[in-house]
């Protein structure tokens, strides 16, 4: 079997992860921030150590109590829009975004929230000069997708941070198919807020993520869960410092001891080295698609600007059959249909047919890439 849907969720995981769950699971078990004793003392010190490597890994220069632990990317996402939005505001989007993004725009709808899509290229690429026309005085967030989950690309977050500090809007970045494959300076981004799953290029397990916050966003935002934090609990309202406004329940503690252990690994071997092995890969696909018959590869025609996803469309045939046909004939998996993506494959031509997404990740290799471009080209033909 040739795994190539690592845009959807990383696999194999790094080794080390699923034992350092388990171990949780089975010898450790302690809650974390609840308790004194030694074992619920050694959850605190993981849990912070998973917040100072992400920190680090995405350059993100505030204290590690502004790291919030989430569910997800998605969850992450949602408390950065419906947090932070307020009726009368107007937001900011690529026509590139994820439904995490635009679903909780359009519920906002009812709510007197407006937004606008900052047009892209065929190539989903954004042109930072769209911004300046959309902005209104009541524009106060801007959202958007560091690489896009179909096509690939990435947008230049430097040149949008600019534009967003100059005019006092908000900055949240979706790095979900960034964080782990492509470097991510949260500093340099001047973000307000950066929103990671860990189940991705980050290699950790599903059902945790995190938002990386900025002090002074973080005092505009109003925490959508409220509950039992482990902390001032004298009170019935929330704290008012981080993490525990926004961190309210139990947390997935087996995720973070094996999110943790993912991230060592990333540190280990080094962000930039992961973004050369699958930039090494993407090309090879690429170049071995050249030219073929019957298909179109979507996003930015060479490895500058983009991640290791590569949307194929096959113009006119089903994708969810060619996807069958990929495991069985080929042993390959890939993702077919539409990618929750719909305002992407829009902007990228390929609404509403869908494409077939091929995503490499660190532990694919050369044969892969040249497995999966031979299987392109035969069913293009048949
Ligand atoms: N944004 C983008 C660009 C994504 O690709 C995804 C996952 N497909 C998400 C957000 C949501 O991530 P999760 O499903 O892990 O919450």
């Amino acid at each position: 079997m040739i795994y190539l849907d690592n845009a959807a969720t990383s696999f194999p995981k790094p080794e080390g992860v699923s034992a350092r769950m388990k171990e949780y699971m089975d010898a450790i078990g302690a809650p974390v921030n609840r308790s004194v004793y030694a074992r619920a003392q050694e959850t605190g010190l993981v849990t912070l150590q998973l917040r100072e490597r992400l920190a680090r890994i995405l350059r993100f220069p505030g204290p590690a109590t502004q790291v919030l632990l989430t569910s997800g990317a998605t969850a992450a996402l949602n408390q950065a829009i419906f947090g932070f939005l307020r009726p009368g505001d107007h937001c900011l989007v690529s026509a590139m975004e994820h439904n995490a993004v635009m679903r909780p725009l359009r519920m906002l709808a009812d709510r007197g929230v407006s937004f606008d899509r900052i047009p892209c290229g065929p190539d989903g690429r954004l042109d930072p000069a769209g911004i300046e026309p959309l902005l209104r005085p009541e524009t106060r967030l801007l959202v958007m997708a560091h690489a896009s989950n179909v096509s690939g690309t990435v947008q230049d977050a430097q040149a949008v941070g600019r534009i967003c500090r100059e005019r006092g809007v908000a900055f949240v970045l979706d790095a979900a198919q960034t964080a782990g494959h492509y470097p991510v300076d949260f500093q340099a981004f001047g973000l307000s807020a950066l929103a990671v799953p860990g189940h991705k290029g980050l290699m950790g397990p599903s059902g945790i993520g995190a938002l990386l916050v900025t002090a002074e966003f973080a005092a505009q935002l109003t925490p959508l869960l409220a509950g039992g934090t482990g902390s001032a609990s004298d009170s019935e309202y929330l704290p008012p410092y981080l993490p525990d406004r926004f961190e309210s329940g139990t947390p997935n503690l087996p995720g973070i001891f094996g999110w943790e252990r993912a991230l060592q690994y990333i540190e280990e071997t080094g962000v930039e080295t992961l973004r050369r092995h699958e930039d090494a890969l993407t090309a090879r696909f690429l170049a071995a698609l050249e030219g073929a018959p019957g298909v179109r590869v979507c996003g930015p025609a060479d490895c500058r600007g983009r991640v290791g996803v590569v949307s194929v469309d096959f113009p006119g045939r089903d994708t969810a059959q060619l996807a069958e046909r990929l495991e069985l004939e080929y042993g390959i998996l890939t993702r077919c249909g539409l990618h929750c993506a719909p305002s992407a494959h829009k902007t990228l031509g390929t609404f509403p047919g869908g494409t077939v997404r091929f995503s490499f990740g660190a532990f694919n290799t050369e044969e892969d890439a040249d497995a999966a471009a031979r299987a392109v080209r035969a069913l293009a033909q048949t």
